[in-house]
């Protein structure tokens, strides 16, 4: 072999490692650009979910099992820094004392509110958390309007309450089931509104969200019910009267979506079908909202001498 074919062979075989390696890297640095995108491209699930001021949206056409490009697996983590998030958070509001908020929790029988409640609002120190479920109103409650038996409930100074059920419920059973003539029930939503708005205007954050699962996620939900002993009390034969008329409360959740989801105290579309899912929304969606408002440990109530030393 000639050295200068060798010489040739060899710097051709150098250039071709060379040019390989090159492609390689550009390669592996486009697949590393696309990765972060990916990762960057989750936009934040409060951007995703929130619904925009008068916006209709048609819930039969709304993915109960909508995961926006999470899996279980890539949650999980995720889900665990929020719940670290919520409870630093959480402690600081507390410890302020300045501010209030409130989580409102609706969904049909079923769409996990209270395994919401367990899993998410878990992560809070249960002092300065309170949580109200709303039931069939008592005689007293109906005996006054139907703010009342809802504003002694709302957050006090760095408080956080959640309802499990809300006022909504007067323009949701109250509609579907005709418990009022509409021309009642039709105020409602501009009350609530008027409502809600003072909350906010005198230092409340609300936040509400409704936990979307199709018919046949909450087939499967009841009929789990019935068959395990452990969940049969949750179970009642008016769940299958609300389920009859599933199209109709449809109907009632799109119009107050669509009147009551306002900037002071906006709503929130939680796919919910995917139980992890619905709570890494709820906590993403809480924890920044908490973020924002940026709560701070107070400083000392009363001036403490530099060298003080407890005996
Ligand atoms: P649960 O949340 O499963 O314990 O059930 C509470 C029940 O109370 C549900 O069937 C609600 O529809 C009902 N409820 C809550 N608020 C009202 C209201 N304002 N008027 C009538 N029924 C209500
Ligand atoms: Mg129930």
């Amino acid at each position: 072999m000639s050295p200068i074919g060798n010489g040739n062979f060899e710097r051709r075989a150098g250039q071709k490692q060379a040019t390989r390696r090159r492609t390689l890297s550009r390669l592996l640095t486009c697949a590393s650009r696309s990765l972060a995108k990916t990762v960057a491209s989750h936009r934040s699930l409060r951007d995703e979910l929130i619904v925009p001021h008068g916006e209709h949206v048609q819930l039969s056409k709304t993915d109960a099992a909508a995961t926006f490009g999470y899996t279980k697996a890539s949650a999980a983590p995720e889900m665990e820094r929020d719940l670290e998030r919520l409870t630093d958070l959480q402690e600081r509001l507390w410890a302020e004392g300045r501010r209030r908020v409130l989580i409102v929790l609706q969904g049909i029988d079923t769409a996990g509110k209270g395994g919401t409640i367990e899993h998410v609002m878990g992560a809070f120190n249960p002092q300065g958390c309170h949580v109200h479920g709303f039931k069939v109103p008592t005689p007293d409650e109906l005996a006054h309007d139907y703010l009342w038996r809802v504003h002694p409930h709302v957050p006090r100074n760095g408080e956080i309450s959640i309802f499990d059920r809300s006022h909504y419920e007067q323009v949701l059973v109250v509609r579907v089931a005709e418990l009022e003539p509409e021309a009642r029930w039709r105020k409602h939503y501009e009350q609530i509104n008027a409502f809600e708005q003072l909350l906010v205007d005198e230092g409340t954050t609300i936040l509400k969200f409704f936990l979307l699962i199709d018919r046949d996620e909450q087939r499967e939900r009841l009929q789990a019910r019935l068959d395990d002993p452990s969940k049969r009390w949750k179970f009642r034969m008016a769940d299958l009267d609300a389920r009859a008329q599933w199209d109709r409360y449809l109907e009632a959740y799109e119009d107050l979506l669509e009147r009551c989801s306002t900037k002071a105290a906006p709503w929130f579309i939680v796919p919910s079908n995917h139980k992890w899912f619905r709570n890494l929304a709820v906590a993403q969606i809480v924890a920044d909202a908490l973020d924002e408002l940026k709560p701070a440990f107070p400083g000392p109530v009363e001036p403490i001498p530099p060298d003080l030393r407890i005996e």
